[in-house]
């Protein structure tokens, strides 16, 4: 097709290319949806290298989600009784500005938080660090990411000396052995998946390992599926470590030459010797051994994982145990080999690139470090001392904050914690208390508009220039190629404006988002994350660049990508001070809630091919929702029989916070004593449906990630059966349910 846009899917972390044409195009039909609205058409963009023209139902279907309940106006209420009012842009802006200037006299800047989202671009990630931690004076900005990989980051730098990926996909076709563990990657990171299978497929002795207790569409792929217990990872790492060793299959040169503490994490490893091991995790001793046999036989071994792993209150322990498989085996640095967390959101990696959670900066900086600290006031030209040596709320505190009344202003923008969150009932009751909330969001209504005082209308993908990079570092453009609806505007544009409101007319002077681009890429001069080569310009000329690449902008074109560097560590100089990767060794401690006589099954949530998140976006689109109409639970039979549970039969799923109701699959995929269900409805979608009203908010206590993949729950069967619109609710009652009714 003629005119094709090049950009990047708005979905998950993959980051497939995405060409696009608008819905007419000469000598063809006008392109539309199923209720007969013109759409933009989609195909998968063959040039990009993450993902080679291929693409899942998501991004195949995204163009139909472009201009379903999309939020057009500011809207504005004095309290949370009243319904939103339509307001101009000036009167909006005006009434954050003073709720900002007030709070920041009577709370302090500590006052003030911003909880965004990896949907940001990374323009929008940075000017929102400029702001609150640059001329607010405070790090209270945290993001979606906290829920989702903040386990990873603290494990990279932990281990590595610094946050970053060193694989790349092309691993995923050099590996000899995959060990996916925590990751159901076929329905969640599906264009990963797809390329690891067809190299498993062609390749007899390439071994696929699966660590989940679900027999998940990836778990149906492996050669050696380990149905592990919830919150026995740690246990299962440490017995396969145990076994190398014992076996000899380790990486001597390699560890006294390039990492440090060894000896201590051997001695640890002595104390889970394999019968134990494979007691604790519920598996056969015959299966542990074959794992680890695999890894010790293996030249090259990629792990894969995502929120099984970090969703944990052991998550960062659980992060490092992985990485210390592969310093043991020396399996890093090398074409197939690696640690390699997949993100879940299309720009979290531009998100930690840009500073955008509560304990860091840009450039992969620290808040703790006060070398960093300066080195970005210098770039921002603030003075010396405005950024705050102390870490931000994480979101969970944020929580907490808006409980003890700690919190004056509560900016919630791209996401949706009213859904998201763990514990939910508690999460909304505190939602309630905030004295001023902002909803800034591309959709409406949301569950969390419900909350808020001032809504204000984003633009989305493909209505602002930006850049997005995903799992495997690959940075894209991704141009404006069509125009917001209504008044919708750029998130950077809104907190720029808010900024200069506010008196920050110097710090906010920018022309446009490859200005913002422009001074973001100056952050990372000399970091890990250099990418001092690229501009918006470049990366429309170049196309899609992994970093690092340091250089200048007007370096000439690159031409041959084979050259580029793709991996991290290939010279086994980590970022430490020594330059030594670090070992460090962990004992399992078990689920933050384990279950008991109460509520004798464990809980585990996730998500499902074909929705993303909470469904603002999927939710609306047809060929989507008719996979799944209604939420569900997968139950082994021994566990219905129990609970007399039949299956295709509502049952009320409780546990001590919350209770919810899911239609029953009586399923063998699923290890018996645990249970599954998907997260993303909220209540907009179905009443009693949200999985995560049953989760709890215990964090991991280094990345400050909360326990959402495991609680203690009972099931039972309903009371009642469930009427048709407290399953499927219509769009008017999808209004007046949340009270955010407009007056015209
Ligand atoms: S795998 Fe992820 S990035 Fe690729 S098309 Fe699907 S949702 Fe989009």
């Amino acid at each position: 097709m003629a005119d094709m846009t090049k950009t990047l899917c708005p979905y998950c972390g993959v980051g497939c290319g995405l060409e696009l044409a608008p819905p007419a195009v000469p000598g063809k039909p006008i392109n539309r949806d199923a209720e007969g609205n013109p759409i933009w058409r989609v195909r998968g963009d063959r040039s990009h290298p993450s993902s080679r023209g291929q693409v899942c139902i998501k991004g195949a279907t995204v163009a139909e989600s472009l201009d379903k309940n999309r939020l057009l106006h500011p809207m504005m209420r004095d309290s949370l009784d009243e319904p939103f009012r339509q307001v101009s842009w000036d009167e909006a802006l005006d009434r954050i500005t003073s709720e900002i200037s007030s709070t920041l006299g009577t709370y302090g800047p500590e006052g003030i938080c911003m909880y965004g989202s990896g949907q940001f671009q990374t323009e929008d990630y940075y000017t929102a660090q400029k702001l609150l931690k640059g001329c607010l004076g405070t790090n209270n900005f945290d993001a979606n990411s906290r829920l989702c990989m903040s386990s990873a980051v603290a494990g990279y730098i932990q281990s590595f000396g610094s946050d970053g990926p060193p694989t790349c996909y092309d691993d995923l076709e050099n590996t000899d052995c995959a060990f996916l563990i925590g990751t159901n990657t076929a329905d969640c990171h599906p264009i990963v998946f797809n390329r690891l299978r067809k190299h498993h497929k062609k390749n007899r002795k390439v071994k696929m390992i699966v660590v989940d207790p679900r027999r998940t569409a990836t778990a149906e792929a492996a050669d050696l599926h380990l149905a592990i217990r919830p919150g026995t990872d740690l246990h299962l790492l440490n017995g396969i470590a145990h076994l190398l060793m014992r076996w000899g299959y380790i990486d001597t040169v390699f560890i006294d030459e390039c990492t440090e503490g060894f000896s201590q994490f051997a001695d640890v490893m002595q104390q889970y010797p394999p019968e134990l091991v494979a007691r604790e995790c519920g598996i056969r001793l015959d299966e542990l051994e074959q794992a680890a046999r695999w890894w010790g036989e293996s030249n090259r071994v990629l792990s894969l994982w995502s929120m099984g792993i970090n969703q944990s209150a052991e998550g960062t322990a659980k992060c490092r145990t992985i990485i210390n498989l592969h310093l043991m085996t020396g399996n890093i640095g090398r074409p197939g080999a690696g640690p390699f967390s997949l993100t879940g959101q299309p720009n979290a990696m531009g998100g930690r690139e840009a500073g955008g959670l509560s304990h860091i900066l840009p450039g992969y900086r620290v808040i703790k470090n006060p070398q960093h600290r300066a080195e970005v006031e210098k770039i921002w030209q603030v003075p010396a001392g405005r950024i705050s040596a102390k870490p931000g709320l994480a979101a969970w505190d944020m929580i907490r904050g808006l409980e003890q009344g700690t919190v004056g202003v509560m900016w919630v923008a791209a996401t949706n914690p009213a859904v998201s969150m763990p514990d939910l009932v508690r999460t909304k009751a505190a939602l309630k208390q905030s004295p001023f909330t902002i909803s800034q969001d591309a959709y409406y209504p949301t569950e969390t508009a419900k909350y808020a005082h001032v809504v204000l209308p984003a633009a989305q993908f493909g209505e602002k220039a930006g850049v997005m990079t995903n799992s495997e570092r690959m940075v894209t453009f991704c141009p404006a190629f069509r125009k917001p609806p209504g008044e919708a505007r750029a998130d950077w544009e809104i907190f720029a404006e808010i900024g200069r409101r506010l008196g920050f007319s110097a710090e906010f002077d920018f022309a446009d988002s490859a200005a913002v681009y422009a001074e973001f890429i100056r952050t990372t001069k000399g970091r890990p994350c250099d990418m001092t080569r690229l501009s918006h310009r470049r990366l429309k000329q170049e196309g899609p660049t992994q970093w690092p690449c340091p250089g200048y902008p007007t370096d000439p074109i690159v031409t041959n990508r084979q050259e580029e560097p793709k991996r991290l560590y290939t010279n086994l100089s980590f970022n430490t001070p020594n330059g030594r990767a670090q070992f460090a060794a962990f004992h399992a401690k078990g689920l933050a809630e384990a279950p008991n006589p109460d509520y004798p099954l464990v809980l585990t949530v996730g998500r499902l091919y074909e929705h993303w998140h909470t469904m603002s976006r999927t939710g609306h689109i047809a060929k989507i929702t008719k996979k799944n109409p209604h939420p569900f639970l997968e139950i082994h039979p021994k566990d219905a029989k129990k609970c007399s549970i039949a299956d295709d039969q509502w049952v009320e799923v409780l546990s001590k916070r919350g209770k919810a109701r899911f239609l029953a699959r009586v399923t063998t995929a699923i290890s018996p004593g645990t249970i599954f269900a998907p997260m993303h409805w909220g209540e907009l979608w179905a009443d009693n449906a949200e999985a995560n009203a049953l989760t709890h908010p215990e964090v991991c206590p280094i990345s400050l990630q909360p326990e959402l993949k495991a609680c203690a729950v009972r099931v039972q069967p309903v009371s009642q059966q469930p009427l048709d619109s407290e399953l499927t609710k219509e769009p008017q009652a999808k209004v007046e349910m949340l009270h955010l009714v407009e007056s015209r």
